[in-house]
């Protein structure tokens, strides 16, 4: 399936201007042209159809469902990870292409998948959760129930030979305790079974938070892991700072030794990067060829320090594409190091992060910078 085919089909936010456009329209429905200029209402979204005609023309894009998809994104700030994102490409002067803007729209959609996953092993966690509860409920009931009946049953043995009434009680009574035994075996059973899904599922969740190419946790385990420590070093009023880093010039590797190559390069500056990683350090691959790192108890300056030594680490080393035997040249990385206590949220921190890392871009890559005023607004100083 081509990618066209496959926005034109996917429910996401260009869904709605493709249902503008006439796109997906259920027989009876009125023509696009009607949808456009029957009312007030109309004529403005056929304002914002000339909008993102005019957001295409200036950007040379042509028309496709990616770019229309985005045309409305930026348009309608419906998606502000996207709008951000394009943003960025803009200022860093970069311009916008098909190409690169098909790869957002893939790994973000990639995202919402992982995003649905963990909803759905969440739901299912829960569920197990309340049938072994009930299970452990259930046991301890039977389990009372035997001991009851077994008592009466003595009891009644006792007093057995005055009544042929009573011995038949008895047998019953025989019975049910077979019952109730049988009923226990089946519930450690079921619990058995329901302790081992349980584990299943853990290593199911494990695996949604592991990026598969480096081993390292992926973008979704790093937001857990921020908001936790974030708390976590507020409490005690320790600096925490963030790191935004990128490989420089990676579509070069890609387009110069192919994907596979490219591959083993980016396992190899995971790698490095998570050399740095402690219980206080937590290195994450947040998307494509960029990672990202909490640094707690450090500050910006020192955190710039460290990551410093994997630069250059890196930027010394000869590589050689072992698949040709044909070398690499330098391959480095950029960054930007923001202190999160600076900036209203996490997230406006490692915009910031972000930010600064977008001017080691343009003053030449293969640096690290920390955040300053240009690149996001910060608290005021209590
Ligand atoms: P810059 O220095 O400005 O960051 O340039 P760049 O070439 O690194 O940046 P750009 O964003 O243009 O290209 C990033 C490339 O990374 C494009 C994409 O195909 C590639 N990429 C993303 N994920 C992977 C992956 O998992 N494996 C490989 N081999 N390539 C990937
Ligand atoms: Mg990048
Ligand atoms: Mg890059």
């Amino acid at each position: 399936m081509d990618s066209q085919t496959r926005y034109s089909d996917a429910p996401h936010h260009g869904f709605s201007l493709l249902r503008l456009l006439g796109f997906g329209r259920k027989p009876g429905e009125p023509a696009s042209e009607t949808l456009l200029h029957a009312s007030g209402e109309h004529s403005s979204q056929g304002q914002h159809f000339a909008d993102i005609g005019r957001f295409l023309d200036q950007h040379g894009l042509p028309v496709t469902a990616v770019t229309l998809t985005v045309g409305w994104a930026v348009l309608t700030r419906t998606d502000e990870d996207l709008v951000l994102a394009i943003d960025r490409r803009i200022r860093s002067g970069r311009g916008l292409n098909l190409e690169w803007l098909e790869d957002i729209i893939k790994r973000r959609d990639l995202t919402d998948e992982a995003a649905e996953l963990r909803g759905l092993m969440q739901r299912l966690e829960t569920s197990v959760e309340e049938f072994s509860a009930s299970t452990r409920e259930a046991h301890g009931a039977a389990s009372e129930y035997h001991s009851a009946l077994s008592g009466q049953v003595n009891e009644l043995e006792q007093v057995a030979k005055a009544s042929a009434v009573i011995t038949e009680m008895a047998q019953i009574g025989k019975a049910m305790l077979r019952r109730t035994h049988e009923i226990e075996r089946q519930m450690l059973r079921s619990s058995a079974q329901t302790r081992a899904l349980k584990r299943r599922l853990d290593e199911a969740r494990r695996e949604s938070e592991e990026d598969h190419l480096t081993g390292l946790p992926n973008r979704r385990a790093f937001e857990t892991v921020f908001e936790s420590e974030y708390r976590a070093a507020e409490l005690v009023n320790e600096p925490l700072c963030v790191v935004f880093c990128d490989i420089d010039h990676f579509k070069r590797v890609n387009d110069e030794h192919g994907h596979d190559a490219g591959d083993r390069v980016l396992r190899l500056v995971a790698e490095m990067l998570a050399q740095v990683s402690d219980d206080r350090c937590h290195v994450a691959r947040h998307g494509g060829e960029e990672f990202v790192v909490l640094m707690r108890g450090q500050t910006p300056t020192e955190t710039q320090v460290r990551l410093d030594k994997v630069r250059s680490d890196l930027a010394g080393r000869r590589l050689v594409n072992r698949a040709t035997d044909t070398p690499f040249g330098q391959v480095t990385f950029s960054a930007g190091v923001a202190q999160v206590f600076d900036y209203s949220d996490p997230r406006a921190a490692l915009q910031a992060a972000d930010a600064a890392l977008y001017r080691a871009k343009l003053e030449g890559r293969n640096r690290i910078l920390l955040a300053d005023a240009q690149d996001g607004e910060r608290k005021l100083a209590a």
